[in-house]
């Protein structure tokens, strides 16, 4: 069902928060969705409440059935479809994915020259994240159709799609939308469930868990927004970041006023703006935050409507308000700093952090070299970091009222290559920590003591931009930066949803091998606090101040891959079977800065149970960044258990010595038999407990045979439902 709950007092709000209901809290009064046991809880804080929809399901229900005039999923991406069919020069529709059950994620980017990346300022609005507040996606799309249409006929509209490249997503959450519902087919609530200080909010798996919040993660990531507008439904309000904490963030006063800009130009009488989490109420792990605190947007959430579905004669008046000022954000991303960096000596753009005062950075795009950002009138200094690259600082830099300071960068490679942390990916302090300023930047490009503060058991994920390769030796260095050193975990992956696999323990500064991790090389390092110290104070956590990748000159052959082909003369099942005959299959890669050649590589094992037949096939020579196979005829003994693990130790060398390295490869010989039978005739069995986070240990169990076997027969469950986590451990 769904609730208001009036608040009037700080303590109102707190007591509600203490809850964590879904839902969305506004100045004066909340609207949150519970189930029945919920509601008894709700009834419990003595807070005032009315049920403003007894039965949800049958509300959207209504909804789909009666409230033809709305655009509907297949009409949106109709209409979608028909724009950049008609104006193919100016309208392209852009697949990302596919939602939890199968819809299109599908944005339209409108710029002329829609095909090319150019030197233009980029700007995003987006709408349904939540499915069921239905004028957010009316907004988006009658926007594509509004621009397409006046194209080349208004002069303002013509101009800003000849010099902006203005992106339109109207179903973040397409399923949502189909059922008007808030969550996706997931039940998570998707504007809980970005990386950025995510904390396990909204019944979100993990920071990025759902494939709609991945979708738009990525064009983020790949296109830097000046100003990034998710619309939403509830109240009429913008809010800004910071969501997940009271205090002001660095680019408090330009996002404020940029506010006050899109207030003024639209329709509505009084539209207030202001800080997310003291303006409305504190969210972890919303959009606006991830796209603030990652990429330096001025991101936020647009709250247009006090009706998340307002009678479909309002649905004109809604869109009509707001043409004005989303005109206004396109004209205005134009406006601060922008300029191009690009290495001096062949002219190509550079991936670089681009430094604007003390607020948080921004990036260039990686095609064309470009950069944007939104400022007021001033005098600014811009510092342009970039792996590879000296850095450089350009000051007095003066942006005119109503229009942009152009500043472009020629950087100068470094004699020594460098690779330090590119982006903020991810992060997490359990339950925040306002103590500490949360300066996540801090741990990006090269050591400087300044760090940013993990907090206890937090944890963050640092993008490094490209791959940090396997060498022999320790590849990078993960630096803190203060006196008193503090433990850690480090596990790196080669992709930001993982898996992330560990490299070991750290005690301040350390550095460490991905070998250890098994993968030929990782760009994402997480950094996992170890839960010393106190949770509410600065500096809570180990003191992330850089990560640095090491650099092997010369040639450096890791093993990319090894398999078993057991297709010819074996029964074809990928794996070595006992009595069996097959080919271990290896694949090298050089990861170094100089061509491998006449390698040499050589196979042993000391295993009772195989015989190697002759020698490995030889490997051609590997220029930086090769890969490729050679293969030995091994075979496994009759006797051999099933289950066993074989080690063989890989010698390999090149270049007449000059590079050498042993590694070891293990496989599997047939299939494990089962190990652990365990009969849950107890609960918890013997040698087993159960621990439940946030909402207590809310386990129980049942003798019946509701699981579909034969009675007695353990069931779990946990009741009443909890937002929290729940474990079954062994001792
Ligand atoms: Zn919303």
């Amino acid at each position: 069902m769904e609730v208001r709950v009036n608040l009037y007092t700080n303590e109102d709000y707190q007591k509600l928060a203490e809850l964590r209901f879904n839902g969305d809290v506004y100045p004066g009064f909340a609207r949150v969705y519970l189930i029945p046991d919920e509601l008894e809880k709700l009834k419990a804080t003595g807070l005032e409440y009315e049920i403003l929809v007894p039965d949800l399901e049958a509300h959207s229900k209504m909804i789909r059935e009666t409230k033809e005039q709305w655009h509907w999923y297949d009409d949106i991406i109709a209409l979608m479809d028909s724009c950049a069919t008609t104006f193919p020069d100016i309208c392209k529709k852009v697949m990302f994915g596919q939602s939890v059950e199968g819809r299109q994620l599908t944005a339209c980017v409108i710029s002329d020259n829609v095909d090319i990346e150019e030197n233009e300022p980029e700007i995003m609005f987006d709408g349904g994240i939540h499915g069921d507040e239905l004028c957010c996606s009316e907004n988006t799309v009658r926007m594509i159709r509004h621009l397409c249409v006046n194209y080349g006929i208004d002069q303002e509209i013509t101009e800003l799609v000849n010099t902006r490249e203005i992106w339109l997503y109207p179903m973040v959450n397409p399923d949502g939308r189909v059922h008007v519902v808030r969550y996706n087919a997931n039940g998570v609530d998707l504007n809980r469930d970005w990386g950025y200080m995510w904390d396990g909010w909204g019944g979100s798996w993990g920071a990025y868990s759902q494939p709609e919040t991945k979708a738009l993660r990525q064009c983020m990531y790949n296109h830097q927004f000046v100003v990034h507008t998710t619309y939403h439904a509830g109240t009429e309000y913008i809010s800004c970041p910071w969501s997940y904490r009271p205090d002001h963030c660095p680019d408090y006063n330009h996002i404020m006023q940029l506010a006050g800009v899109y207030s003024s130009t639209s329709g509505y009488a009084n539209l207030e703006y202001g800080q997310g989490c003291t303006g409305m109420y504190p969210i972890n792990g919303s959009s606006k935050d991830t796209n603030y605190g990652m990429m330096g947007s001025i991101s936020w959430s647009m709250e247009i409507s006090y009706d998340k579905q307002p009678p479909t004669s309002q649905i004109y008046y809604y869109w009509s308000i707001n043409i004005p000022a989303m005109i206004a954000m396109m004209e205005y991303s134009g406006y601060g700093v922008e300029g191009v960096v690009t290495d001096a000596e062949t002219g190509d753009p550079v991936q670089a952090i681009v430094w604007v005062n003390d607020y948080f950075p921004t990036y260039t795009d990686k095609e064309v070299g470009d950069y944007h950002k939104y400022v007021l009138p001033g005098t600014y200094t811009i510092t342009i970091t970039a792996n590879g690259y000296e850095s450089q600082t350009v000051t007095d830099i003066v942006v005119p009222s109503m229009g942009s300071a152009v500043t472009d960068f020629q950087l100068q490679p470094t004699a020594e290559p460098t690779h330090y942390g590119y982006k903020f990916s991810a992060s997490q302090i359990p339950d925040n920590n306002y103590a500490d300023e949360g300066n996540t930047p801090g741990c990006l490009g090269a050591p400087d003591n300044i760090n940013y503060s993990i907090g206890k058991n937090g944890w963050c994920i640092i993008d490094m931009q490209y791959p940090i390769l396997d060498g022999p030796y320790n590849d990078f260095t993960v630096f803190e930066g203060d006196d008193s050193p503090e433990g850690f975990t480090c596990y790196v992956s080669q992709s930001i949803d993982g898996p992330f696999v560990s490299v070991g323990t750290g005690i301040g500064t350390t550095e460490f091998n991905i070998s250890v991790s098994g993968l030929p090389d990782a760009q994402f390092i997480k950094i996992y606090d170890d839960g010393d110290g106190s949770a509410n104070v600065a500096d809570a956590g180990f003191d992330l101040d850089a990560i640095s990748a090491e650099f092997i000159q010369g040639p450096n052959l890791v093993v990319d891959n090894y398999y078993i082909d057991d297709s010819i003369g074996g029964n074809g099942d990928g794996k070595l079977d006992p009595g069996e005959n097959a080919d271990l299959y290896i694949v090298l890669r050089n990861n170094g800065t100089e061509t491998a050649e006449n390698i040499i590589a050589d196979i042993y094992t000391n295993d009772q149970y195989i015989t190697i037949n002759g020698q490995l096939t030889d490997f051609a020579d590997l220029e930086p960044g090769q890969i490729d196979s050679a293969y030995v005829n091994i075979f496994a003994s009759l006797l051999t258990p099933a289950g066993h693990q074989t080690d063989f130790d890989l010698d390999v060398s090149c270049n007449n010595g000059a590079f050498s390295n042993t590694f070891l490869l293990s496989i599997i010989i047939g299939t494990p038999p089962i190990l652990v039978d365990e009969h849950f005739d107890t609960f918890p069995p013997d040698g087993w407990y159960t621990e439940g986070a946030n909402n207590g240990n809310n386990w129980q169990s049942s003798n019946s045979n509701n699981a579909g076997g034969v009675a007695p027969e353990a069931e779990f469950y946990w009741s009443p439902s909890t937002l929290g986590q729940q474990r079954l451990v062994t001792n």
